[in-house]
Parts: structure tokens; sequence; C-alpha cells
């Protein structure tokens, strides 16, 4: 989620290699939470209408009331999923939509959804031979591993628009929350990230872990990533705001 589609896919972070591009796309759509083209299309105007008025996710979209925000912490965690007006991919995805691989990846999402929930459960069953294993095998890496990503990712479009620290400037309220770094893999660093959306590193100070930044600077050392828009800090500088220059 965090390298593919995200940093890869949306942004443009790197260029990748055609096996890496095809296995990108594959590994997202294990994670269930939408088909490539969609997926994308909702995250580039999330970045065109960053809090304001567009933006699927905001939770800035009701008011600034702690009532208000309590309904716009729901939305943007997980709300919007049930309300939502479908993104225009041809408006905000036509690259993907014009490239045959990633088209049919991305009509392959329900069987990569269905793999990604039930094969933990048949290999608990296969390699214990119990229906116990099966079961509990289901549960914890079926089902309990999607929903525990689905909210993490959730957390950096509800949290990580509402709390934390803001260095650079950006156009929005977007934040960085440092306790989900390492949960995130990077993405939490968000802040830094709309301040700067193609960068391949979100954690762009000192000591910021961004385990997705070093996952790409693997994939650059092995040839199969090129093209890396690593950050540049006289860039972070101009970026930086006032108070925390
Ligand atoms: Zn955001
Ligand atoms: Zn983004």
């Amino acid at each position: 989620m965090t390298v593919g589609y995200h940093r890869y896919f949306t942004h443009g972070s790197f260029k990748a290699n055609r096996p890496l591009r095809i296995a990108l796309a594959v590994a997202g759509g294990l994670a269930a939470q939408g088909s490539v083209i969609a997926w994308v299309a909702d995250h580039r105007r999330h970045h065109a209408f960053s809090d304001r008025e567009g933006d699927p996710h905001s939770p800035w979209l009701f008011g600034t009331s702690a009532r208000a925000l309590a309904k716009g912490f729901w939305h943007a965690h997980m709300g919007w999923l049930f309300e939502r007006d479908v993104t225009n991919s041809e408006r905000f995805a036509p690259d993907l939509l014009a490239d045959r691989d990633i088209r049919t990846v991305d009509r392959l999402f329900i069987p990569l959804t269905v793999v990604s929930v039930a094969l933990p459960g048949v290999l608990g069953g296969l390699i214990t031979m119990s229906w116990w294993g099966a079961v509990t095998a289901f549960f914890w890496g079926g089902l309990v591993r999607i929903a525990f990503l689905h909210h993490v990712t959730w957390s950096v479009n509800s949290i990580c628009h509402m709390v934390g620290s803001r260095p650079f400037t950006s156009r929005d309220k977007a934040a960085n929350f440092w306790p989900l770094a390492l949960l995130s893999m990077g993405e939490s660093w968000h802040n830094s990230h709309h301040a700067d959306p193609t960068g391949a590193r979100h954690g762009v100070l000192r000591g910021q872990l961004d385990i997705s930044a070093r996952v790409i600077w693997i994939f650059e050392k092995f040839g199969w990533a090129t093209n890396v828009r690593w950050p540049k800090p006289e860039r972070l500088a101009a970026k930086r705001t006032a108070a925390a220059r």
C-alpha cells in the first residue's frame, strides 16, 4: 500500500520496471483496500482538494466545534466509504487507465481479495492438517490482518489530518504524528508528505523512521526502481515553516 499504491502509483516518486510495477499492483490489491485505479484516483483527488470541498475524506468539512470534529473524524476515518461519490478515473488516473498491465490487475481486484482473505486459512489448515488450524489462521491471518491494516491507513486520513506537528507549509491540515510512524511504515509523516507529495521519503527530518523509504532504497539497489525522488535539502528548507526553522 505505502510503496506501491501510494508512493509509486499515486505520486510517481520513482520509476519501476515492469515486473516490479505489476508486483506492486498485485500486492496492493491483496490489501483489499480497493482496486489500484480507484484507490489512486481517490487519493489524487484527496491531494487536489486537500481539506477543502471535493476532498473525499477530510475531517474538516463539517466545522470546528467538538461535535463537528467528532463527525469529521468518523467521516475521514471510514464514514466516507459508505457515502462515497465515485472519483472520475479518467480525470484523476488517465496514466493508469492507459496501461494494459495495470488495467488487468485492476479488474482482478475481487479475486485478489478472495485470495487474501482465504489463503491464510487454507495454508493454516494444510500446515496443521486440522480445521482448528484453518479457522484460527483465517481469523488472524485473514480477517484481523486486513482489518488492522485498514485502520492504520484510515488513521493517516483521520488522525494525521487533525493531530501532530506541522514543520512544513502545506495548504491543508496534514500533520506529522510520530506514534504511528512504525505501524504506518512512514506514512504518518503526513505533513511532510503533503508539503512535497512526490518525495520517495516522507520521514525527511532527523530520526524520522520511514520503512517504506528503506524498501524503495532496496528496490533501487537491485536496479528495479530508478529515478527515485529522494529529498533535496534546499527544497525542504524552502518549505519549512517560519516557526520550525
Ligand atoms: Zn492527506
Ligand atoms: Zn499522498
